[in-house]
């Protein structure tokens, strides 16, 4: 590798690495480079020296930027367009509820059809275990942070003022506001932002490849990894604890899919405890894992759930919680007590967006989406982990549409490439050279296309990786 001092000075090698790639400069070499836009999830010399890749319309499981070039969305946007990216009657539910009601809110027992409808979509669609009510929010971040409100205001209202602590888990991703940010176990979120919280606290990661013990099975790592679990309970105090929040399968993280017997085993530790269990669905809900919910195929009865990204298939903000009825019950005796449920936004169950999500579930249902997940992702899974056999691959992970493919040296956990290889990147790079759009994040590369996606657009994920991955081989050799 050759590198410029600048690019070593900034401890990446993304900056050329994504110059490999494509060129998002207009054609007539102008482009947004040092743009207005402070940068969600962006390092200030991205927006400084790179063009950023410009993104103009979508089509199915297709984006384009404002060159024209085309890219299969190997992540759907963030994880979310589920239904890809021109469903037409996704389009027409907005249009015509904005056309007949744009915005009204929903706070002091005044609200709109929309969102009724959508509450009562959300509780039938959800069997994992039967739920009692709905609260709205525009994201998933905002549904985190009313979980710990809820979960606050429920054992307030309990007589149970000290239990008010999280527990979450290392490399959870629950959202980038200050709640959820603490609840989240990736360090960057966390860094010169004065968090975590000091009311949550992180257990281990459930990473089996990269945590078990010598001759450890899966699931004698899940009995130790719910030990562990117990003993931060009883050594904090069980009458502190209030929650444990989890994804079904980690996300952002990584794509880390749980170790056999782990819910099982968590979910009876904490029951012991009286801790509330938080699923963050925000990902793994509406059959991105060939099941309807992450619950669903782990066998997780929750007290809570969060929702967000394909609830409305991303075309428009919104999240949801989803309250037991012991919870909700109790939640409204307090607030009859208070005079009022005191949280809420001007956009909880937005019109336009709950018209839109009811449409997204309708669709759901009508395509039998779990079941499509179910009977396309051996194809998407087994086509990819052909891979790991790749000298520079460590793991290969995932289950329905997502997977997280994690690149190391001598197939080791622990013999990761020097962060300045930018292998990551690299691959991203190439990816995106060859017309696919892939989430790097370091030497992880993760994807979780369009559940809609065809077997044909499969194969063509796959040979697009497939020779990605050549390229970077070639280049680390
Ligand atoms: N929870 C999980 C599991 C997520 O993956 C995300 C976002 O990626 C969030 C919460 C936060 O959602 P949002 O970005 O809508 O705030």
């Amino acid at each position: 590798f050759l590198w410029t001092p600048k690019l070593a000075r900034w401890n990446s090698t993304e900056a050329s690495l994504q110059k490999e790639g494509q060129t998002p400069e207009l054609k007539d070499g102008k482009g947004f480079k040092g743009h207005d836009m402070l940068a969600p999830f962006t390092a200030g010399w991205q927006s400084n020296d790179l063009h950023p890749l410009v993104i103009e319309k979508s089509e199915g499981c297709y984006v384009y930027d404002i060159n024209g070039n085309k890219f299969l969305d190997s992540l759907a946007g963030l994880w979310c367009t589920a239904l890809g990216g021109n469903e037409p009657r996704l389009v027409a539910a907005a249009t015509k509820q904005l056309d007949t009601l744009p915005f009204y809110h929903s706070f002091w027992n005044r609200t709109t059809k929309p969102s009724l409808d959508l509450a009562k979509d959300i509780l039938e669609i959800f069997t994992a275990r039967k739920m009692g009510k709905v609260f709205f929010t525009n994201s998933g971040s905002e549904a985190n942070d009313t979980q710990v409100k809820l979960v606050w205001y429920y054992n307030n209202a309990l007589g149970r003022p000290n239990k008010k602590k999280f527990i979450a888990r290392a490399k959870s991703y629950h959202g980038s506001t200050l709640i959820s940010a603490s609840l989240s176990g990736l360090p960057a979120l966390h860094q010169k932002f004065d968090l975590p919280a000091p009311f949550v606290l992180h257990t281990d990661c459930p990473h089996y490849w990269r945590f078990h013990l010598p001759g450890e099975t899966e699931e004698e790592f899940s009995t130790r990894l719910a030990k562990n679990l117990e003993n931060l309970i009883l050594k904090e105090g069980p009458e502190t604890i209030a929650a444990f929040i989890a994804e079904p399968v980690m996300g952002a993280g990584g794509v880390i899919p749980p170790p056999a017997t782990y819910f099982e085993k968590v979910q009876a530790v904490v029951k012991k405890y009286d801790i509330l269990f938080i699923a963050d669905e925000v990902i793994c809900a509406f059959g991105r894992l060939g099941t309807m919910f992450g619950c669903d195929k782990y066998n997780i009865t929750p007290d809570l759930v969060s929702v967000a990204k394909a609830l409305s298939s991303a075309y428009m903000p919104i999240g949801a919680v989803l309250v037991s009825p012991e919870i909700s019950e109790v939640i409204h005796s307090q607030s009859n007590k208070l005079g009022s449920f005191s949280h809420g936004f001007t956009y909880s169950g937005h019109p336009v967006s709950c018209a839109v999500a009811v449409e997204a579930l309708k669709l759901y249902k009508e395509k039998n989406i779990a079941e499509y997940v179910k009977s396309v992702s051996p194809k998407f899974q087994n086509g990819l982990k052909a891979f790991s056999d790749s000298p520079i691959i460590g793991e290969i992970r995932g289950t329905g549409l997502i997977l997280g493919t994690e690149f190391t040296d001598n197939k080791s956990p622990n013999d990761l490439f020097p962060p300045e290889w930018g292998i990551g990147a690299y691959f991203g790079a190439q990816c995106e050279k060859r017309g696919m759009l892939v989430r790097v994040a370091g030497d992880n590369i993760m994807m979780s296309p369009p559940l809609i996606i065809t077997p044909e657009e499969i194969d063509e994920l796959i040979s697009i990786y497939g020779d990605a991955l050549r390229a970077t081989e070639e280049r680390v050799k």
